[in-house]
């Protein structure tokens, strides 16, 4: 009998599983997914069973040394693992992290004597020598590590040794689980809990009778469940019901007694996520998200493995939550470019979710008020079923949503950041003791500095940007986090330095001036640091302690704040003129997200949007709330460009401090690539947006093709010709959805 095992490294560069050969006395223990020692070299290393080959023909095989959890990993999750490498060209082992529990090193059996005195022993030894004998050993020491007892006996006798005295009732395996101990509520760190009022933690809740769309949606779903799975996009506004939605289906997939996984696309996003399902759920939901502590998350690892808990709460990472048995995958928020892993291995979850329902035949839900525009493809073509919502649940009206134009305020001799009508109506918001959100997608204070008699612009020495000022004197890098100080006059001329541009520091500041007696609030990267931070403001701006929160996306998503009947758009400009063909869908999303915060109870909400582009598509349909007329003008314009959904995409990077070399490498690579793969477009090399990060200069080629497979084939041929020179890092990356 055979084995393919990946080894767990991260010393040894293992680019694919390796084949072992499995003991006799082994071989009821192995199993796909099973975690076994295995040598390899001279030490001994720990791996997954990935599968069995068929025939090998290889001399002196190594055996597997011993099995420590034969159902460690779901066999599902296993096949994932393995197309998710193939599928993102990366290797198997790069992958495995995702998989496993944080900690796991060290973590061995022990066995424990649990039998009676020599009389047994002796009996024991009667029928079964060896086993006697480990008997003898355990019985001295009470407890002793397996690895022990393999230094002493040929680990295949040892393990029937073992299993004998097991079934006997004269010793227990024991298992170290990792990060036993307390767990804080939610599973956040301690200090943040849970945003419920007093006395709203544990099932609870008042009883919602969902309506007409809820119930219809809930009903299809339902019997998905209760088949064999499927994919669906649930389509609708803020405030439609949509988590209402989720909660029933978690709760369909529950009875069933299959477990659960929801993604949010941000650690913010977290809590109030939490919140909800612990209502309904109570303690049977853990959190599962990168910023957990290691310990924490291995333990949450540990309880959705076991059945104790049946639903994983988190960010990208907790899809991959090791269920037995999975029933339902949502992805709230869709259109997130979160979703999206920018590390190796370039995942992408909502790709990976549909992956993982289909081999669990598990249901999945795309939950958005503004689906990417590749979702909502995939509806239109009968591949999501498409649900929507389309009115807000009773009680409250959508808001009234205003363009202002601010090329008009300008030819009438207003130069602020802030529009007449704007300022008006934060001071009747705040008159009438309501609450105000401002919106402005970039922090810090000015975002351009310039000398205004030389034009010198201060840019950091690592990457091909300039500083932004920030309000406490200092200019910082965006991209490395690079910090100098403020040079008062010009380095070159002796000039002044001029400050242009905005950002939420600089909204603060202008609003305090303002409207001094306003209580502020400001949430960006700067203010809220940690998920803990973020929460704290969160809840200071939710329970009334501030009339005015400032922020960046964050506070634009999925956010439910009672009091707020203003939201003004400082700037919808932007994100409108990156150099990226999902440019105006970014704006149209954030613009939709960003309204939806207004009057999301009874009281009308207002939103304002300050633009220099009031006829760009983007802004024009998010004003009219019209997701579909946005849909129709930009599928359009992806047909007619070749864009995805009717295209993939594919990157490489190339990465390097020598930008002569990187260049280079860069054409190089065009060259082989034109050459070999038919079939491809291959546009560029062209430096990337940032051309220069942290000192390292990056080029890129784009390739279009119209499909994976054709993607995939033309690289495989074409890299097969082609060497990465040392000192250039190349990267690849399969259906790339941010600049880089
Ligand atoms: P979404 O996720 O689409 O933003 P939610 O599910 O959070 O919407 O619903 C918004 C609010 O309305 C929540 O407070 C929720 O409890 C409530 N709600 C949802 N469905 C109903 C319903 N059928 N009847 C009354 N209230 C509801
Ligand atoms: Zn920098």
């Amino acid at each position: 009998m055979l084995v393919n095992v990946l080894i767990n490294s991260t010393l040894q560069r293992v680019t694919r599983p390796l084949t072992y050969e499995v003991p006799l006395s082994l071989q009821r223990e192995i199993a796909v997914g099973a975690r076994v020692v295995v040598p390899l070299g001279k030490r001994e290393v720990e791996g997954i069973v990935t599968g069995f080959p068929g025939h090998v023909r290889i001399d002196n095989l190594k055996s597997v040394r011993e099995v420590l959890d034969k159902g460690f990993l779901p066999p599902s999750l296993i096949e994932l693992l393995l197309w998710i490498s193939e599928y993102y060209l990366c290797l198997p082992g790069e992958v495995l992290p995702l998989v496993l529990p944080p900690l796991l090193k060290g973590r061995r059996y022990s066995w424990r004597w649990v039998g009676g005195g020599e009389e047994e022993i002796e009996g024991l030894a009667f029928i079964s020598p060896l086993a006697g004998e480990v008997a003898t050993y355990l019985a001295r020491r009470g407890e002793v590590s397996e690895r022990q007892l393999r230094r002493r006996w040929p680990a295949g006798e040892l393990a029937t040794a073992l299993r004998e005295l097991e079934d006997r009732g004269l010793a227990v395996k024991l298992r170290a689980v990792a990060g036993k101990g307390q767990e804080p509520p939610c599973g956040l760190p301690e200090g943040t809990a849970c945003f419920g009022k007093e006395g709203e933690k544990g099932p609870r809740g008042p009883i919602i009778v969902l309506n007409q769309a809820q119930r219809a949606a809930l009903q299809l779903i339902q019997s998905a469940l209760e088949r064999e799975g499927g994919n669906f996009l649930l389509h609708g506004i803020t405030g439609s019901g949509k988590t209402e939605v989720y909660i029933r289906s978690i709760a369909v997939a529950l009875e069933r007694n299959k477990g659960a996984i929801v993604l949010v696309p941000e650690h913010a996003l977290i809590p109030q996520m939490v919140e909800r399902l612990r209502c309904a759920f109570g303690d049977r939901v853990v959190v599962i998200h990168g910023e957990l502590a290691p310990r924490e998350r291995t333990a949450n690892w540990f309880k959705i493995r076991q059945g104790q808990a049946m639903i994983a709460v988190g960010t990208r990472s907790a899809l991959f939550a090791p269920f037995p048995k999975l029933g339902l995958i949502v992805i709230d928020e869709e259109h997130a470019t979160t979703y999206k892993h920018e590390a190796t291995p370039r995942y992408d979850a909502r790709e990976v979710a549909l992956k993982r329902g289909q081999l669990e035949k598990a249901v999945v839900i795309f939950g958005t008020a503004t689906p990417s525009t590749e979702a909502y493809f995939l509806a239109c073509r009968g591949q999501l079923q498409l649900l929507e919502l389309k009115e807000r649940v009773a009680g409250s009206t959508p808001p009234r949503i205003k363009v202002i134009d601010m090329r008009e305020e300008f030819r009438s001799g207003h130069f602020g950041h802030f529009s007449r009508e704007l300022q008006r109506e934060i001071g009747s918001t705040l008159a009438r003791g309501e609450q105000v959100l401002l919106f402005l997608n970039r922090r810090g204070y000015a975002p351009h500095v310039v000398c205004r008699y030389c034009g010198y612009v201060p840019a950091c020495h690592q990457c091909a940007v300039g500083l932004t000022y920030h309000a406490d004197g200092k200019l910082r890098c965006h991209y490395c986090g690079l910090e100098q100080a403020w040079p008062d006059t010009c380095p070159r001329c002796g000039g002044s330095l001029a400050l242009l541009g905005i950002g939420t520091q600089r909204v603060e500041a202008e609003v305090r001036a303002c409207f001094p007696q306003a209580r502020l609030l400001r949430a960006d990267s700067d203010t809220t640091g940690s998920p803990r931070r973020w929460a704290e403001i969160y809840h200071q701006f939710a329970c009334g302690q501030a009339d005015i929160l400032i922020g960046t996306q964050t506070i634009a998503k999925g956010m439910d704040f009672e009091g707020v009947t203003l939201v003004g758009v400082i700037n919808a400009d932007l994100s409108l003129f990156l150099p990226d063909f999902r440019a105006r869908e970014r704006t149209f999303q954030l613009l939709m997200q960003v309204a939806g915060r207004a009057g999301r109870r009874a009281r009308e909400g207002k939103v304002l949007i300050q633009t220099f582009n009031p006829e760009d598509p983007a802004i024009i349909f998010a004003a009219q709330q019209d997701y579909k007329g946005f849909y129709r003008t930009e599928i359009a314009a992806r047909r007619l460009l070749r864009y995805p959904p009717f295209v993939k995409l594919a990157r490489l990077g190339l990465i390097g401090p020598y930008e002569g070399e990187v260049i280079s490498a860069a054409h190089a690579l065009a060259k082989v690539l034109q050459e070999a793969a038919t079939g491809i477009e291959v546009l560029g090399p062209a430096p990337a947006a940032i051309a220069r990060i942290r000192g390292e200069y990056r080029w890129q080629l784009t390739l279009k093709a119209p499909s994976w497979q054709q993607i995939k084939r033309g690289l495989d041929k074409g890299l097969a010709h082609y060497r990465v020179p040392a000192g250039v890092r190349l990267i690849k990356e399969i259906g790339p959805v941010t600049m880089w």
